[in-house]
């Protein structure tokens, strides 16, 4: 069994607007047996205050120092590598929070090439040519260019949208350059933060829960931990065959109920 668990939101906990009940009761279940629970998400369309309100809805008490989102990964990295900076985001409310939140400043599309330090770049369902523009100028300019994640897809109630590397990529090919970062998972950065909520516990007591083998079995396969992958999100059963020794340190579960606590 494990200590610790790094769960994944979206494929997870839920599918769009639909919580996914059976993983939800065994989340539920293995809290309240003392496992430590940090949630990490590589969408950055919400802050870690409002994940944690929608977690209390469904039952799921947690503290947002204990939920770790891209957005705030993306910021954090600024922070700790630069200071406090001056950033454009390509992104919704949840990525301008966590930017404002770590203390820097956002600037607005018309300012961005001229003065933004970075661009940071995540899934923004609300994106324009306009805001395109202002990321592509700004990087010419000499920004740092910042991927939230590099998901090329994200999977909802009624089959998949474009990820936020669809936009990281329009952008690369605009700019003829390619990221200087990504905060998101498989990276070790995002893990690094999940690590230091749960407060750094041994390596071999810790669990990630997911359902996308490009990110969250593929960064706990680099990092050196265990991981579940549940089919309740973007992961069919038929994605299974041909993927190699990518699954060796994985338990493949339909869904959670399938687990023991
Ligand atoms: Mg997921």
């Amino acid at each position: 069994m494990f200590k610790a668990a790094i769960i994944d939101l979206d494929g997870v906990v839920w599918l769009g607007s639909k919580p996914i009940e059976s993983n939800i009761e065994f989340i539920t279940r293995a809290m309240e047996s003392g496992v430590d629970v940090v949630f990490l998400t590589n969408n950055s369309t919400r802050s870690r205050r409002v994940y944690s309100a929608r977690l209390r809805s469904l039952g799921i008490e947690v503290d947002e120092s204990r939920i770790i989102n891209s957005g705030y990964s993306a910021a954090k990295w600024l922070l700790e590598r630069f200071g406090e900076c001056r950033v454009y985001p390509v992104g919704e409310e949840g990525l301008v929070e966590e930017l404002v939140l770590a203390g820097h400043t956002v600037v607005t599309a018309s300012d961005a090439p001229r003065y933004a330090d970075a661009v940071v770049v995540g899934l923004d369902r609300g994106l324009t040519y306009g805001k395109l523009r202002a990321a592509v100028r700004a990087i010419l300019n000499g920004a740092t260019f910042i991927a939230t994640n590099l998901d090329h897809v994200i999977p909802v109630a009624d089959g998949v949208d474009p990820g936020a590397g669809a936009i990281v990529s329009a952008i690369e090919r605009a700019t003829s350059r390619s990221i200087d970062f990504d905060a998101g998972k498989p990276g070790g950065w995002i893990m690094d933060l999940a690590f230091r909520a749960l407060g750094n516990p041994p390596r071999d007591g810790v669990v990630v829960i997911g359902d996308r083998i490009d990110t969250d079995v593929e960064m706990a396969r680099r990092y050196g931990v265990r991981s579940i992958l549940v089919l309740t999100g973007l992961t069919r059963a038929e994605d299974l065959k041909n993927i190699g020794d990518r699954l060796t340190n994985t338990t493949v579960v339909r869904d959670l109920s399938e687990l023991r606590i």
